[in-house]
């Protein structure tokens, strides 16, 4: 039998993808995905959407949501997969992350303008469809009103550390974020690890110190991970009894280079990962 595919780790108009959730699902169901999680930042407003369209098209859509924590080396991304339909504690955590979004935007914007760059809250929210409003909408804005020609010069001129109007985010912990996401019982696992600027042994004391508090897994297929980045993550997560998970980071047409299920092109997520950590859930007791 051929072997199946999955994704799990995708982006949706909900926070900076171009794709509704619906859209997502029904791409995912065209090209043969066995099963597809979604998981935008700081934000669950699409999952009811896509699980409602994944039951029309017979694809198993996966709750999940892209936390950004804070860190001494930037910024880690925490990805919570299974996440229950209801959840209060995390919905009300999630307002409050979206606020200090907002707050950050309104900061960068006073930058721009003081770099002689007037670009308004209006011009970025124009941008928006979804819940959660960031960096990429004011490049889409950036562009849009001629101030830069293209996404990357938006990041590297003003948006980007370094950037004449950057601004950090301050945000939860990887120690809260993981929590917070573990604590409902999802599958939490660290996204995109060796994207993260920082020493091995930085990473590797910094699994050790999540584990306790609930980390379940390391992203270890991802498009910007390379043969060997794939290897070192699992390796790492089999010194510490992780699992290991896999996705493309599919954004649309807001990261055009990247395909669903495909990443770069070489990209293949097996059922077999995400059957393996359906099983380490329902050993635990919690539901797949
Ligand atoms: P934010 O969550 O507002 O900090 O924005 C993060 C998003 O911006 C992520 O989806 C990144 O992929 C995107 N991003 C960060 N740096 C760049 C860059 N240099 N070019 C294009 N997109 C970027
Ligand atoms: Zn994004
Ligand atoms: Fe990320
Ligand atoms: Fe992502």
């Amino acid at each position: 039998m051929q072997p199946r595919f999955v994704d799990m780790h995708t982006h949706t108009t909900a926070s900076d993808g171009s794709d509704t959730p619906t859209e997502l699902v029904r791409k995912a169901a065209d090209c043969g995905l066995a099963a597809l999680a979604i998981t935008d930042h700081d934000t669950v407003s699409g999952l009811d959407e896509a699980v409602e369209a994944g039951q029309q098209l017979g694809l198993e859509v996966i709750r999940g949501c892209e936390l950004s924590v804070s860190s001494r080396y930037g910024e880690v991304h925490i990805l919570g997969l299974w996440l229950p339909k209801d959840c209060t504690t995390l919905d009300s955590e999630l307002v409050s992350i979206r606020a200090m979004r907002d707050e950050r935007n309104s900061r960068i914007l006073e930058r721009l303008q003081r770099v002689g760059v007037p670009l308004t809250q209006a011009d970025v929210l124009a941008e928006s469809r979804g819940e959660t409003v960031g960096r990429p909408h004011i490049a889409r804005a950036l562009l849009r009103h001629g101030h830069v020609a293209t996404m990357q010069e938006a990041f590297f001129r003003f948006l980007a550390k370094g950037g004449s109007a950057y601004e950090p985010k301050d945000v939860l912990s990887p120690q809260e974020g993981v929590s917070l996401l573990a604590d409902l019982g999802a599958t939490v696992s660290i996204a995109h690890p060796m994207l993260i600027r920082c020493p091995r042994e930085w990473l590797d004391s910094t699994v050790a110190e999540l584990v306790p508090m609930g980390l379940s897994a390391i992203e270890a297929y991802h498009s910007q991970h390379s043969a060997g980045d794939e290897r070192y993550c699992a390796d790492l997560a089999g010194r510490y009894g992780l699992a290991v998970t896999g996705g493309s980071d599919y954004h649309g047409t807001a990261k055009p280079h990247i395909s669903l299920g495909r990443g770069r092109g070489g990209l293949r997520v097996t059922e077999a990962v995400l059957d393996r950590l359906k099983t380490r859930r329902l050993s635990r007791g919690v539901p797949v």
